[in-house]
């Protein structure tokens, strides 16, 4: 009876007996191994290869549970801990199904074919010998399941119709095909002609990932190769991931191996799909297959009654320096770092939200959101300016500062020009041509700096309007905001319209209204990386008329400044003249010539921070409002002016109530993954940012309110 129990734990579907048994044909050696399955399994489930076969002598023990007989077996101890030994898995099944084993080294002369229950051999049939008998056969094993659960009624209710469990079982199959090289795989139903999955046994592991999951996957695959590392134990690691050209919707559990086992690792699946979601268009998953050799004595595989789940030692930086190593293969794609990232607008709704809501706040942030635009391209490309680009024009040139800031040299490049500012008021911080999380010097990926470092310098800023916008940013900082923000921890967000989060920092709690805090940050960093932002291209340039007409239809805004149709190719003309200075300063680019010339396009916006895509549900709204806005006429407002509507751009979207959504339904749904997209861009990126850079200034005070501290209610639950 508790066999039978721990039985049914460890076998939950015919699936993990499944894997079990080819396990077993895979440690034997064999080069074929063909699975021909009943009912889902449930009625047969016969496992043929032509491994090394079973020894006669070892046939009496064969499902007896880990004895010592058994284990005395194995002069290697270590091959316990390599291949997560058990000796449990025939005896497991032989308790909760029928069991007929037929098999043949290749020193035998026969073949036995013998019948197994509850963990003993028993007889064929009522009265007849339960010895193997001796039967013509070839080299290998042949092992039957039948009537898989036939004591376990409970079980059996609870499995899905018998085609789930074979898509289950050749799910299993096809991830074992593609990982177990020079081994052919077969599956099919009982009673079919064709198998539903071959994999010849000469095929490299491409081919193998193109018969299992087609060509779509296989015609988009990269090479993943890690540097092993010892010290963590990490022995080996390869295979293969997608690129960010495969745009796939469905989502294909990662094919992780843990020394040749067929493992999950959530750590580690969660860390890979972290670096696609900025690869990859919204909701789009990768494929990924992975083969990691790893100290045996540092794997626990025994946390999971099936063995799926695995854990390891290290397995933080393990899983870091292999997101590291994939991260960086996707982003030499291409040699001018050109990321893939996500669709960001490309038909979905957007949420109205903005619009709506009468803005109290002291800064007047209203980033206004329209809805609905449709078309930039699925894939919007990330690209890093190349330097040479960055040619002075005459914009505000009789304006440059001409007095040179104390220089302090670059620790290791010689060929960075920079020069970098020593205003530090207030505040170890400052807001100087310092290179910032932009950087790719900045970044943890060091191939991807090297390779790109030798190219590119920083830009010095002289321009007297950003020196002293920066300066007086610099001034109003406060310490102790500061402070707070650099050593908090995100607690959550608490109100995704009215965007509220609750940071801790020691023993307090604070409510802070993180719109707010973004505009301040995208600002500071707008001033700080004045001249050298990398660029967010759109893929397909939109038209500036377009974007504004979108403002002025839109019944929700209302304001003052509105202007007609009319007005709008007037506007236009001026965005036209100034795109020299809009591009060297901005990154903003604006076609006008070409084909369409009357129609002039955006093309790409400024890139703020690595990995972060402003919600380009607000684009419209910001090529009104440069349009329309901005003070041409004078250099301070002129350049602030832009660089606040790129931070206002840049503030994660105001949501809507979600208690105003059906459950379940398409918008609710979506309104649930932008707000996972928010709290994940916020925790992951926005934050990690402010920590190291951020100026906390007065004029933010208002919005970072403290709403408890520990002790105060500490003493409320004692008086409980
Ligand atoms: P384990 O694989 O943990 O040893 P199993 O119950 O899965 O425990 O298998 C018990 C033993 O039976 C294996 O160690 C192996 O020696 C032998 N065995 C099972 N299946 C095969 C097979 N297909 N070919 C050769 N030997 C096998
Ligand atoms: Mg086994």
């Amino acid at each position: 009876m508790v066999n039978k129990i721990a039985a049914g734990e460890i076998v939950i579907a015919p699936a993990n007996a499944l894997k079990e048994m080819l396990e077993n044909s895979i440690d034997a050696k064999s080069s074929s191994i063909e699975i021909s399955v009943k009912d889902g399994g449930l009625k047969e489930l016969t496992i043929t290869d032509n491994g090394s076969g079973i020894s006669k002598d070892d046939l009496p023990i064969l499902c007896e549970r880990f004895t010592t007989s058994k284990i005395s077996k194995f002069e290697d101890l270590n091959s316990i801990a390599t291949y997560g030994f058990r000796g449990e898995a025939l005896a497991s099944i032989s308790h909760i199904a029928h069991l007929t084993v037929v098999t043949k080294t290749k020193n035998d002369v026969c073949a036995y074919k013998c019948h197994y229950s509850d963990g003993k051999l028993v007889p064929a049939r009522p009265k007849e010998s339960s010895d193997p008998k001796p039967i013509a056969g070839k080299d290998g094993t042949q092992i039957s399941v039948v009537d898989l659960f036939y004591n376990v009624p409970s079980r059996l209710r609870t499995l899905k119709s018998p085609s789930e469990e074979y898509s289950k079982i050749l799910d299993v199959v096809g991830r074992y095909a593609v990982h177990t090289e020079k081994v052919g795989f077969s599956c099919k139903k009982i009673g079919e002609t064709f198998n539903s999955l071959t994999v010849r046994n000469g095929l490299n592991h491409k081919e193998r990932i193109r018969s299992v999951f087609g060509s779509n996957v296989a015609k988009e695959l990269m090479e993943i190769k890690i540097i092993p590392n010892e010290e963590y134990g990490l022995l080996k690691c390869y295979g293969y991931v997608t690129n960010s050209n495969f745009v796939n919707k469905k989502s294909i559990q990662p094919l992780f191996f843990i020394n040749n086992r067929l493992v999950s690792n959530d750590p580690l699946r969660r860390g890979i799909l972290q670096i696609y979601s900025i690869y990859l268009p919204k909701g789009h998953k990768p494929f990924i297959y992975l083969s990691l050799e790893i100290d045996p004595k540092n794997v626990d595989v025994n946390v999971h009654p099936t063995k799926r789940e695995v854990r390891f030692l290290n397995e933080e930086e393990i899983i870091e320096h292999i997101v590291n190593g994939i991260e960086t293969e996707l982003s030499s794609l291409d040699s001018n770092r050109t990321f893939l990232t996500q669709q960001v607008l490309s038909g979905s709704k957007r949420f109205r939200g903005d619009n709506d809501i009468t803005d109290t706040r002291p800064n007047k942030i209203k980033d206004t959101s329209t809805p609905k635009l449709t078309n930039i391209s699925q894939l919007q490309q990330f690209k890093r300016v190349s330097e040479n680009k960055l040619v002075r024009t005459d914009f505000n040139q009789q304006t440059l500062n001409s007095f040179v800031h104390n220089a302090s040299s670059m620790k290791d490049e010689s060929n960075v020009v920079d020069e970098i500012s020593d205003i530090q008021i207030g505040s170890e911080r400052i807001l100087s041509d310092l290179p910032s999380d932009n950087d790719l010097t900045g970044s943890s990926n060091i191939t991807q700096s090297n390779t790109t470092r030798n190219s590119r310098t920083r830009v010095k800023v002289k321009l007297t309007s950003i020196l002293s916008s920066r300066e007086k940013v610099e001034k109003r900082t406060d310490r102790e905001l500061t402070e707070i923000f650099t050593k908090h921890t995100f607690v959550g967000i608490v109100d995704f319209t009215r965007r509220l989060m609750c940071i801790q920092y020691n023993v307090k709690l604070y409510l802070v209204d993180f719109a707010s805090i973004c505009y301040e940050l995208f600002y500071q960093i707008g001033l700080s990386d004045f001249s050298n932002f990398g660029i967010i291209n759109l893929g397909t340039p939109l038209s500036l008329r377009n974007l504004i007409y979108e403002v002025i239809d839109d019944q929700n805004f209302s304001s003052k400044e509105k202007i007609e149709k009319g007005e709008v190719g007037e506007v236009i003309e001026t965005l036209v003249e100034m795109s020299d200075m809009l591009e060297e300063y901005f990154s903003i680019k604006i076609e006008s010539e070409g084909i369409d010339e009357s129609e002039p396009k955006i093309s790409s916006l400024p890139m703020l921070l690595k990995n972060y895509v402003p919600p380009l549900s607000k684009l419209s709204f910001f090529v009104y409002k440069l349009a329309v806005q901005i003070d041409w006429g004078d250099e301070t407002s002129c350049l602030t002016g832009i660089l606040r509507q790129i931070a206002l751009l840049y503030i994660p979207e105001c949501l809507p109530d979600i208690s105003e959504f059906e459950e379940g339904s398409e918008e609710y749904q979506e309104l649930i993954s932008t707000q996972t997209k928010i709290t994940s861009d916020l925790e992951n990126i926005v934050l990690p940012c402010i920590k190291k850079r951020f100026l906390g200034t007065k004029n933010i005070s208002r919005d970072v309110v403290e709403i408890a501290n520990l002790p105060g209610l500490y003493k409320v639950f004692e008086r409980c």
